[in-house]
């Protein structure tokens, strides 16, 4: 009996990820130690690059029932491509414990280095906000919305270049959001109300750290929460008159910190106002 030859695959088989697992790795010094487990150098061991190899126990994320933010955190960073945005190169697990396998910023955090300095420079501040709005555009072209954008959630890399690390509370949405989150010195006034918002309180938060950036303190802080949430709502915006900073930086803040999310500088004008073209560093990188 004739039978039909069998059909060829129309795709080729997939060839299985690589399963990695800790065998895989040497483990350097410790990075750094978060809400949930510890950071640490580490070294592939076939290739040797140099990662930092996140360790999160899954006691922790169980407990606060964060399994579904974690998995989303992972499945929106490894999606991203970007010179400013934090690569996840992968992840694992055994029995107690989940790894991230994470792009190396032997920077630190920058956080820790506007602490030190107490604030930056016009060419730093200017250089890190380019940085921003051109990842955030990245991001909001992929329909990531970060929200929980601050100093401690940006790191810095060998050369001063700044990534987007910790895609916690981020959200792939293509429509309005209704969730209250995020930390409060950076909240758009719509988050503060609980309002329906969207892209557009990246932008706000932008003016928010070219504020900290400058000045070393958030524009609308204060003694308790209550008088927070009151000048952010107020757009209570003021401009110490030390450090001095240029005319041109505080119109780019102004147009950032406007109420109405609509009026708001787009990411595209940020990139091209008058301060960020003459100050920024083209290549984005900002040593010390
Ligand atoms: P996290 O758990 O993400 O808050 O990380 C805890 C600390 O580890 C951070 O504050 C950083 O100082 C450090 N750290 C986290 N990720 C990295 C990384 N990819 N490269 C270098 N240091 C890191």
């Amino acid at each position: 009996m004739a039978g039909h030859p069998p059909k060829p695959p129309k795709q080729p088989p997939k060839t299985p990820k690589k399963q990695w697992s800790i065998d895989d790795f040497e483990i350097g010094k410790p990075l750094g130690k978060g809400k949930f487990g510890r950071v640490y150098l580490a070294r592939e061991v076939k290739s040797k690059y140099i990662v930092a190899l996140k360790v999160i126990f899954k006691v922790q994320i169980e407990k606060y029932r964060l399994f579904h933010q974690l998995r989303r955190e992972m499945e929106i960073q490894t999606s991203l491509r970007h010179p400013n945005v934090l690569r996840l190169y992968g992840w694992f697990h055994d029995d107690e414990r989940i790894f991230l396998i994470l792009e190396y910023a032997h920077g630190g955090e920058l956080y820790k280095e506007l602490r030190k300095t107490h604030h930056f420079s016009e060419r730093q501040a200017a250089t890190y906000i380019a940085s921003l709005a051109q990842a955030l555009a990245y991001c909001h072209e992929k329909h990531v919305i970060h929200r929980d954008i601050k100093p401690e959630n940006l790191l810095l890399d060998h050369e001063g270049r700044l990534k987007i690390a910790d895609f916690g509370w981020s959200v792939q949405s293509r429509s309005k959001r209704h969730t209250m989150c995020g930390t409060l010195d950076y909240l758009a006034p719509e988050m503060v109300e609980n309002k329906a918002h969207d892209y557009s309180v990246d932008n706000w938060t932008l003016g928010v750290l070219c504020y900290e950036f400058l000045y070393g303190v958030p524009p609308f802080e204060a003694e308790s929460q209550s008088d927070t949430f009151r000048r952010i709502m107020k757009v209570d915006l003021s401009f110490p008159s030390t450090p001095e900073v240029s005319a041109e930086a505080k119109n780019l803040i102004s147009q950032l910190l406007v109420k109405d999310s609509s009026k708001r500088l787009s990411l595209q004008k940020i990139m091209e106002h008058p301060w960020i073209v003459e100050t920024a560093d083209p290549m984005g990188i900002c040593p010390n």
